[in-house]
């Protein structure tokens, strides 16, 4: 069994719709595939009607998410499994985070041209074709002047790293975890040792968060060192949490490769049967 719980498409930040996105992983052989787009479920329908045989089909989505702590706020990502699309506090707080994107990503449109950078906000709405907007679109528009060569570009601190980085009013952790649980999903903690992506949450967070009922963390990452990989491993197995592993597919916008990195199968069932909310679909 191969099986991918981590990828993206054009309904959030990915460049392969859903359609397309399912009948790759089918072609990469995977028996095995989990939608999860950033703060939304709208890949959900498309992936599912088309989705090719043989392949089971896991609904879910990357939650963005802060720890508050006396310092600062550090962002994170959570993944939701197998959660109810129409709990109502849930749903609503992704249409919140997704209004969020769209406020923040205004804005550094407008920091873009106060420099004299001739993107307009018509432009990147129209890219994001309806999905969560997030900096890869921006960073696009970036590509699209020849003003950085791809997306790790984009992300130096020059550009969208820093210089024109502003935040998004994300769902405190804790607060995410209720709502996921509470619409019965299942919820894993993705890449929590990348550091090419900000500043990691110490140990004790996800101690804290095992205790409200996270069920894994994600430890086979394309952003994971070997390092890192047996550090989370060890984290989980203290910890009593499953372990995961997932390419983070996003289409051309990276050049990790679906069925990259794969989660064991009964990893996959024990998210299957601790969730309430939702089920996988087979194809
Ligand atoms: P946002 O959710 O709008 O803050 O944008 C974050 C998204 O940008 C992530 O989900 C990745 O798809 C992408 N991303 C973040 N950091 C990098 C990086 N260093 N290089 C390339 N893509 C990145
Ligand atoms: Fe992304
Ligand atoms: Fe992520
Ligand atoms: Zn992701």
């Amino acid at each position: 069994m191969r099986i991918d719980l981590h990828t993206h498409s054009t309904a959030s930040d990915g460049t392969l719709t859903p359609a397309e996105l399912v009948k790759a992983a089918s072609g990469a052989g995977l028996d095995v595939l989990a939608l999860t787009d950033h703060d939304t479920t709208a890949g959900w329908a498309p992936a599912r009607a088309a989705l090719p045989a043989g392949l089971t089909l896991l609904p879910g989505m990357e939650l963005s998410c802060y720890w508050s702590h006396p310092h600062g706020r550090i962002t994170l990502h959570l993944l939701v499994y197998l959660f109810d699309p129409a709990e109502e506090a849930f749903a609503t707080e992704r249409a919140r985070l997704r209004a969020s994107r769209i406020a923040r990503a205004q804005r550094i449109v407008e920091l873009f041209r106060a420099d004299g950078i001739d993107v307009s906000w018509d432009e990147v709405l129209a890219d994001a074709a309806g999905g969560t907007i997030g900096r890869p679109h921006l960073a696009r528009a970036l590509m699209r002047r020849g003003l950085v060569a791809d997306t790790s570009d984009a992300f130096r601190t020059e550009w969208l790293g820093q210089r024109y980085r502003l935040p998004k009013d994300d769902t405190d952790v804790f607060e995410a975890l209720r709502l996921a649980r509470g619409a019965g999903g299942v919820v894993v903690f993705a890449h929590p040792r990348a550091t090419r992506r900000g500043q990691l949450v110490p140990d004790r967070l996800i101690v804290a968060l095992a205790e409200q009922g996270l069920f894994g963390l994600e430890a086979d990452h394309p952003d994971h060192a070997p390092g890192e990989r047996a550090h989370v491993r060890a984290l989980a197995h203290r910890l009593g949490l499953v372990v995961t592993g997932s390419s983070d597919f996003h289409g051309s916008h990276k050049t990790v490769q679906l069925g990259q990195e794969l989660t064991a199968p009964l990893v996959y069932e024990q998210i299957v049967a601790a969730a309430t909310g939702n089920q996988p679909v087979r194809g």
